[in-house]
């Protein structure tokens, strides 16, 4: 740089349509150790560890995501906590902590963590998201084709233990568990987590009709009503995208609706999602992605076209997404699995 000059900082993630990207989401892999009825098939064929970053690639990505003014990520999956030496990943993105980041997150089915918890609060993590479809061991082993119940309990149990602040994500499925849910609730709020109902999308195929898996949150909503006072909060902070909040006068906790069928939300869209592969989407419900693996691989100046794929990515950011689901049979929307994406 010549004498004199200061650098330019890089320019933020702003799209078309005037939304900047602060929030990431990403994927470390695509293997799972559960098979949810509506996230997978029974008899899923995972990708070639060769294709996936390493972790040494998915810090650096990171870190250009950072540099652009992310200051929030996610790490998901498949089931993150399964990746070989995941910990590690933890421990390096947590030093961004402070230095560009606010908040390192992640999103798990739990059978881990009681292993994880106390590690992951060590890297710098202070919140996560579990997801947990019902509080009936039968049901748990249906929904999730094979899981423990009571490993995940176990790992929920250690979570609150090591100090991590939970939010219970469940998505509403209309015969195995829309009756439970204010049970859920209730169980949630009792122990001071938070708790947010999640539409089931279209995405992949799992080998079970959709029809039959999805419910309307405005028709849980309504039952809720009838039990309790739902009083509607504002959004606020990073995680002003697509969850409406109501608090639950009785309980005094917080339940959030994410409804990408019945009630848009993409207009407050804030974030992007990359694949354990490096392809960012910039929507959930749409295929147009970029590739930042070969810009990892390929050039002599990774930094710079890593730069570049993200300013060709944000031109992609389409206005909003539009899921149905209403036929018998149908094909998904997209065939591209929720565990492929990043959830
Ligand atoms: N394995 C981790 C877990 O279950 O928390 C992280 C990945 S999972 C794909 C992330 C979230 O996506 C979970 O809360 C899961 O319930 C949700 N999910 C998966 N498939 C979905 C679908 N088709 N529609 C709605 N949510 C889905
Ligand atoms: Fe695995 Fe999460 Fe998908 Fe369930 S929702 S199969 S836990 S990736």
């Amino acid at each position: 740089m010549p004498d004199g000059l200061t650098p330019i900082s890089p320019a933020p993630l702003t799209d078309a349509f005037g939304r900047t990207v602060s929030y990431l989401r990403l994927s470390v892999t695509d293997r799972c150790d559960l098979r949810c009825a509506y996230c997978m098939a029974e008899h899923m064929t995972f990708l070639p560890k060769k294709d996936l970053l390493t972790l040494e690639e998915l810090e650096t990505v990171a870190a250009a995501f950072i540099r652009r003014g992310v200051r929030k990520i996610r790490v998901t999956g498949g089931e993150p906590l399964v990746r070989k030496d995941i910990g590690d990943l933890f421990d390096r993105l947590g030093t961004y902590l402070g230095d560009g980041l606010d908040e390192l997150t992640l999103t798990t089915n739990a059978t881990l963590l009681e292993r994880d918890a106390e590690r992951l609060v060590d890297a710098g993590v202070r919140r996560v998201n579990i997801s947990l479809d019902t509080l009936d061991p039968d049901m748990f082993r249906e929904i999730t084709r094979r899981g423990d119940f009571d490993k995940v309990m176990r790992g929920i149990d250690a979570a609150d233990k090591a100090g991590l602040k939970i939010k219970i994500n469940t998505v509403g499925l209309k015969h195995q568990n829309a009756a439970e849910i204010p049970n859920m609730v209730e169980w949630a709020h009792d122990r001071g987590f938070d708790m947010t109902l999640i539409e089931v999308m279209p995405l992949g195929d799992t080998g079970e009709d959709r029809v039959d898996q999805y419910i309307p949150l405005f028709e849980i909503r309504d039952r809720l009503d009838q039990f309790w006072t739902l009083e509607d909060e504002a959004a606020s902070g990073t995680s002003a995208g697509p969850s409406r909040y109501v608090r639950i006068k009785e309980t005094g906790g917080k339940l959030g609706f994410i409804t990408p069928l019945t009630n848009n939300f993409c207009a407050g869209c804030n974030r992007v999602r990359v694949t354990c592969t490096g392809r960012i989407y910039m929507c959930l419900g749409q295929d147009d992605h970029v590739d930042l693996r070969s810009a990892l691989r390929d050039s002599d100046d990774p930094r710079a076209a890593l730069d570049a794929a993200l300013d060709r990515a944000l031109l992609k950011k389409p206005e909003k997404h539009d899921f149905k689901i209403r036929e018998r049979a149908a094909s998904p929307a997209l065939p591209r699995h929720m565990s492929v994406t990043g959830g």
